[in-house]
């Protein structure tokens, strides 16, 4: 098998999308991630639970959930973009929107993630025409019911939240892509909606029903995206507590773009197979004693056995 068609891309992703988190969570331990990945993902925990019910009740608190039939890939994507509308026009209007989607390429591979919140906030006065920037914040549950101290904060979170970021503001700068992402995707970009998918567009997006295919709502998108501007460099990060999803405040941390692109060039190395995954440095090997693949974990047993030797 050739290292192309072997790679994990080929192989988990199918060539097509990755996620935001299949970059960010490389950063705790690529080859806990690695064995993740050939386990067909990680097992959802009691915690983890605890922290999709949260989001999905800060998400009720701003806009409503509908269920939306879906016949076709091209209804699919079109469901993805319409919440990408939705969402942008929640921002717009009142100030604030969750789960917004966010798309573009890291370096020829598709990536797709949902930033948990953008929130409007008066500008510093280094901006002349905009009243106001756009803060990206990431909300993370703690089985613990106070705040972390501010150097815990995983590099993950940092990429997770960085990435957000960068896609945010490409798509802010118009430089979507669409005849890539459709090719990429395999999508026919003028096939209109299935009659199911339409008949929802109608009632939820009156506004937008003219958009029956992804090339048209894909070039109203393009322009909606001029009402916006740059997100702010400082990024949050929101703690709730699992017991009863009280906040516990936030951590900031600011934008390291060339941290962030060293990160995204070893990630794409490694999701096209030109190189292996790497487990912790010693250093950080106290990850091993909470990481459900440590007694059969090929990396640490090399470094058991590296130390030994010495
Ligand atoms: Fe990574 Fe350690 Fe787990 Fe191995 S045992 S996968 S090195 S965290």
């Amino acid at each position: 098998m050739s290292k192309e068609i072997s790679s994990p891309y080929a192989q988990f992703r199918d060539f097509k999308a990755l996620y935001v988190t299949d970059i960010s969570s490389l950063s705790w331990c690529e080859q806990q991630f690695h064995y993740s990945l050939h386990a067909g993902g990680r097992t959802e925990t009691t915690e983890m639970k605890a922290g999709s019910d949260i989001h999905l009740k800060l998400e009720l608190e701003v806009h409503d959930l509908v269920k939306v039939s879906i016949e076709t890939s091209e209804d699919l994507w079109g469901l993805k973009l319409f919440n990408l509308l939705f969402g942008l026009e929640a921002l717009r209007t009142t100030g604030e929107t969750r789960e917004l989607p966010v798309f573009g390429f890291v370096s020829d591979i598709f990536v797709f993630g949902i930033i948990d919140q953008i929130k409007k906030f008066p500008n510093q006065g280094i901006r002349k025409n905009n009243d106001w920037e756009w803060r990206i914040c990431d909300t993370k549950t703690r089985s613990k019911c106070f705040r972390p101290k501010k150097s815990t904060v995983p590099s993950s979170v940092k990429y997770q939240i960085m990435l957000y970021k960068k896609l945010f503001d490409n798509l802010v700068e118009s430089s979507i892509e669409e005849e890539r992402i459709f090719e990429v995707l395999d999508l026919d970009a003028d096939k209109s909606f299935s009659k199911k998918f339409s008949k929802y567009i109608k009632i939820y997006f009156s506004n937008f029903k003219k958009l029956n295919t992804l090339r048209k709502l894909m070039a109203f998108i393009k322009n909606y995206f001029g009402f916006f501007w740059k997100s702010n460099n400082v990024l949050e990060v929101n703690y709730k507590y699992q017991g009863d999803g009280s906040d516990l405040g936030s951590l900031y941390f600011e934008y390291e773009e060339d941290m962030l692109d060293k990160h995204l060039k070893r990630s794409i190395i490694y999701w096209k197979g030109d190189r292996e995954p790497e487990g912790v440095p010693i250093e950080e090997a106290w990850k091993c004693q909470i990481c459900e693949y440590v007694e059969n974990c090929e990396w640490r047993l090399k470094k058991v056995r590296e130390i030994e030797q010495r």
